[in-house]
């Protein structure tokens, strides 16, 4: 950001392109929340208008000013006063916010405006999948091939078109290896090991109902406990034979992977991937211990998409400096030659 600090006369040109991208960005955040909502039910993107998801009132347009209709009204529907959810006004601030943070990290006027804009918009495409798959456990497959179509014309732009594509680093060689680079060990991991670790040693259901076999076999039971205890065993053989083995990644994950890597290089796409498994792990362990507090028996498998999507967001503002401050931090340092002699 050092063209902020050398900006001189320009300072207020900047600010004005920053407050109007996230003006853009909230804007767009509002048609996010319409993809968040209606792409996994099958509903048009089009065809009805907003409406109350209460009353049914459809909602006049001065009420549908981003971010701003919402503080106005402080979150209540207009017509019947019933609640309006935080995660609008959560969706659209968070898409101003990262569109502005990406133009902050380029000069606009040496980078130009264009490779800012694909970033954005493969973030927004990023913010739908991770909003659906926190809902759904699912990724739809348009937003999918959204995201990998803006992270292939960005990269064959930027080879053919280098100086429309002006702020990019990212060769497409680098783009190349990066669709692999995650998504690829994922596969293997998901698709491989992870069933076979599953049958084998920790799915939830195989140590519950192994716990309650020992129970029903050493500890003296009433007969009602006995029955529930059977109900309950019944309840988790039953899932062992019904869901089979659970992956740890879909194939939502993988080809999430292959479009970020693609689009970010692969140093980024690892980035993503350690911070994504990083912030799935502790979140795997509250997850574990409230259980433990609510004294449920098992863990529900829980959705792995949004943490990827927070890992590649965090990667593409500096995930690359990030690795290559990892990979100087690995290399020996050579010893100038005249000490050798
Ligand atoms: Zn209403």
């Amino acid at each position: 950001m050092e063209h902020l600090t050398n900006a001189d006369g320009l300072l207020g040109y900047y600010i004005g392109i920053y407050i109007m991208v996230f003006l853009f960005g909230i804007t767009i955040g509002s048609f996010l929340n319409v993809c968040i909502y209606r792409l996994p039910v099958g509903e048009s993107l089009t065809k009805k208008n907003s409406h109350c998801m209460t009353c049914g009132a459809y909602i006049k347009w001065y009420d549908l000013i981003p971010v701003f209709s919402w503080l106005f009204l402080r979150g209540k529907c207009r017509a019947c006063g019933s609640k309006i959810s935080g995660r609008y006004i959560l969706v659209e601030s968070l898409t101003g916010l990262l569109f502005a943070t990406t133009y902050l990290r380029f000069d606009v006027i040496t980078d130009g405006l264009i490779y800012p804009a694909f970033l954005c918009l493969f973030i927004a495409g990023l913010i739908v999948i991770g909003f659906e798959d926190f809902d759904t456990q699912e990724m739809t497959l348009g937003v999918l091939i959204f995201i990998t179509s803006i992270a292939a014309i960005s990269r064959i732009g930027s080879m053919l078109l280098p100086d429309v594509f002006r702020g990019n680093e990212i060769t497409l060689l680098d783009g190349f290896i990066g669709m692999f680079s995650v998504s690829v060990p994922f596969l293997i991991f998901g698709f491989v090991l992870t069933p076979l670790i599953y049958c084998f040693i920790i799915s939830d259901d195989h140590k519950a109902a192994r716990k309650i076999k020992r129970r029903l076999k050493k500890e003296k039971l009433n007969e009602k406990e006995t029955e529930k205890l059977q109900k309950t065993l019944d309840k988790h053989l039953e899932a062992i034979k019904e869901v089979g083995p659970v992956y740890g990644f879909g194939m939502g994950d993988v080809l999430l992977m292959a479009a970020g890597g693609l689009m970010l290089g692969w140093k980024a796409a690892v980035v993503a991937a350690f911070i994504a498994i990083l912030l799935g792990a502790v979140y795997a362990l509250i997850l574990k211990l409230k259980a433990k507090r609510d004294d449920e028996e098992s863990v529900k498998a829980f959705a792995f998409g949004p943490f990827l999507v927070i890992g590649l967001v965090l990667a593409s503002f500096f995930g690359t400096t990030l690795m290559d401050l990892y990979i100087d931090y690995l290399t020996v340092p050579q010893i100038p030659e005249y000490y050798l002699g």
